[in-house]
């Protein structure tokens, strides 16, 4: 069984002026490890590495809505930051004009790719809390329709970003609960194209 991926990575930047930009410390290790784990099952890999395939989430969005209908399964790993300037400035700001930036939120991807979801789809994503990870997580996963999703807690002391071991909550949509503890990136990669291929296989058995 051949399944088409879309997988999506890497931090998504928002410009503020020609030298500046907004983003997070997402390095698109994970998303790395999922492109390697897939081809190594044979299934053809569609890859959009943030900020290289796509800058901004405005971007981001609309590349893959037509991106979307060529795939089987989703899965969004990218760190899309969550707001952008209200205005971008074409010059750049003088260092005693920059005090404060107004923000304004930036769409949910996957919220809005779940309206045009097929029922044979499959779409998995991320999260990292700081809370009630399962509980926050569970909540994340229905809101976006998703068919499993990964979350990290992250704390004062401990980062989940780069080529680093962490213990990662898989929840998905029958109820299943795993906990992976101390896990690798490259491992946890190949469990997750494993629990695709099955969620594939039922959604269109
Ligand atoms: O809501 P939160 O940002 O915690 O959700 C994380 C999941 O949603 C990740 O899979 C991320 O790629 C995705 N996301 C998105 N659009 C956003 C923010 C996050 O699709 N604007």
């Amino acid at each position: 069984m051949k399944i088409r991926f879309l997988i999506v990575s890497g931090p998504t930047i928002e410009p503020i002026d020609p030298v500046r930009y907004i983003s997070n410390y997402s390095t698109g290790t994970m998303g790395k490890a999922l492109v390697v784990a897939a081809k190594k099952r044979g299934h053809a890999v569609d890859w959009v590495s943030c900020p290289d395939g796509a800058k901004t989430a405005r971007e981001l969005l609309a590349l893959l809505k037509k991106r979307i209908t060529q795939c089987d399964v989703l899965v969004m790993a990218a760190a899309v930051a969550d707001a952008r300037p209200a205005f971008y400035s074409d010059e750049k700001i003088k260092k005693e004009h920059l005090r404060s930036i107004r923000l304004v939120r930036n769409p949910d991807i996957l919220k809005s790719l779940a309206k045009k979801k097929k029922e044979n789809q499959v779409f998995i994503g991320f999260a990292l809390e700081t809370g009630n990870v399962s509980k926050l997580a569970e909540e994340k996963r229905k809101r976006k329709n998703l068919e499993l999703i990964v979350a990290q807690r992250v704390t004062k002391n401990k980062s989940p970003f780069g080529k680093t071991r962490y213990d990662f909550h898989l929840m998905d949509a029958s109820d299943g609960y795993e906990l992976r503890k101390h896990e690798t990136k490259s491992r946890l990669a190949a469990v997750l194209v494993r629990r695709a291929e099955k969620w594939f296989s039922l959604k269109n058995s």
